[in-house]
């Protein structure tokens, strides 16, 4: 027996066997094959996720052995990436290629299938999240058959399968829509927080931008990248900590050692800032003192995926950070009601409380998705009783 244990540790199981096939045909089989017992099958990416998305007893698959980035066209600026390949791996080998991605998260060692799946998002407002490059996927239904789409031949089904954390089928290897390389300058200064928001209007207007806010010192961290140098910012009201320049993949992430347990939040972009305050005022009351560490503030361009939390909306995301370890629960259960009363939508991978019931009310088209989803996996196959829960009922 295996034991599952996601990056913070936060969420742990045993499956009921651990695959990890290296082959198209050997995935297949192992469709039919949980399809035939009337069992599950999840797939697993990084195991950066801490909602349970990839919790199973049944079958957990491993696709580490799908690698190597083939077809470039420098035309159109496309590759397929295979899913084994975390966003760091798909990076580099994009690179040799002239070839990269529009953004990246906070780190680069989810896999780029994970991340898509999830609609993973770095920042900056003309910058959607991760899944927008998803152009045409080749993948297994839960019949275990190969079917492959694209956005040429299929619009609107690609719409259902951009964020769809495996519940339509198991990708084998995704067509992205990807950019030539480019440079980026990175800067991050400490601020105070009335600095900050009295100048987050023009700090937008950088290609990314976020801030964190520290509780404690009521503090903040603002990063700001550009792809040219006369396009930095110089901000006289900060204190510079850190300047750097190089290839995107290499600027955008950012290495990770503290391991910490997270609730993000997909606000309107609109309605953000007001709950920002509504957030530091609960925070500064009741939290100071037991949450040490800090929270994260970011932009991100809407998308018309049919379950992304930025669909239809451009949107400003608010994460709430503990360290690994800590009790979080009450904190994030006290800060959700404040998410949910400004519209916010949870981010797939972390944690949250909520089921179908009160999903279904945040996304119009969640119906279209369930009725494809249904379509690609007639029998249940990848419905565990956690994304039941997810989709279909909370009772
Ligand atoms: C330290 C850290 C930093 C993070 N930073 C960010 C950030 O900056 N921005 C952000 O938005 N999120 C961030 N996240 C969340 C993270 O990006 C997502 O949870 C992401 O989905 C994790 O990818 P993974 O490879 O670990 O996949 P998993 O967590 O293992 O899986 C995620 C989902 O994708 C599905 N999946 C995986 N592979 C396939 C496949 N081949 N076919 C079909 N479905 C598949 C899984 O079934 C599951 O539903 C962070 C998480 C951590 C722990």
């Amino acid at each position: 027996m295996e034991i599952f244990r996601n990056w913070s540790g936060s969420m742990v199981f045993t499956p009921g066997e651990v695959c990890t096939p290296e082959s198209e045909d050997q995935v297949c089989e192992l469709v039919k094959k949980a399809t035939s017992e009337g069992k599950k099958i999840r797939v697993a990416g990084a195991g950066h996720s801490s909602s349970p998305l990839v919790r199973t007893s049944d079958y957990l698959l491993s696709l580490k052995h799908f690698r190597g980035v083939e077809d470039p066209d420098l035309n159109n600026h496309r590759a397929t990436v295979p899913v084994g390949m975390t966003v760091k791996e798909a990076g580099k080998d994009l690179f040799r290629y002239g070839l990269a991605m529009h953004n990246t998260g906070d780190v680069d060692v989810q896999t780029l299938a994970g991340a898509i799946g999830t609609g993973t998002h770095g920042t900056g407002v003309e910058l959607a999240n991760l899944s927008a490059m998803l152009h045409g996927v080749r993948m297994v239904n839960g019949k275990g058959e190969i079917v492959e789409l694209s956005r040429d031949t299929d619009p609107e089904t690609m719409r259902a399968l951009q964020v769809s954390m495996g519940s339509c089928g198991i990708f084998l290897k995704m067509r992205l829509q990807l950019e030539p390389v480019y440079q980026l300058y990175r800067k991050e200064y400490c601020v105070s927080l009335r600095d900050c928001m009295d100048n987050l209007e023009d700090l937008k207007k950088n290609r990314n931008f976020d801030f964190y806010w520290y509780p404690r010192t009521d503090l903040c961290k603002i990063r700001i990248m550009n792809t040219e140098k006369d396009k930095m910012p110089d901000i006289s009201y900060g204190s510079l900590e850190l300047e750097r320049k190089g290839p995107s993949h290499e600027i955008l992430p950012r290495e990770r050692d503290i391991k910490f347990d997270e609730m993000e939040y997909v606000l309107p972009g609109e309605k953000a800032m007001d709950c920002f305050l509504e957030v530091r005022q609960r925070v500064k009351k009741e939290f100071r003192r037991d949450v040490a560490w800090r929270l994260l503030i970011r932009t991100i361009k809407k998308d018309d995926a049919l379950i992304s939390p930025m669909s239809g909306r451009e949107s400003v995301t608010i994460s709430l950070h503990h360290n690994a370890g800590l009790r979080f629960w009450h904190y994030f259960q006290a800060i959700e009601p404040i998410f949910l009363k400004h519209g916010g939508r949870p981010h797939w991978g972390k944690k949250h409380t909520l089921k179908a019931g009160q999903l279904k009310e945040m996304y119009p088209q969640w119906k279209e998705f369930q009725e494809t989803r249904q379509k690609f996996d007639p029998e249940n196959t990848f419905l565990t009783p956690y994304m039941h829960e997810l989709f279909i009922s909370d009772e």
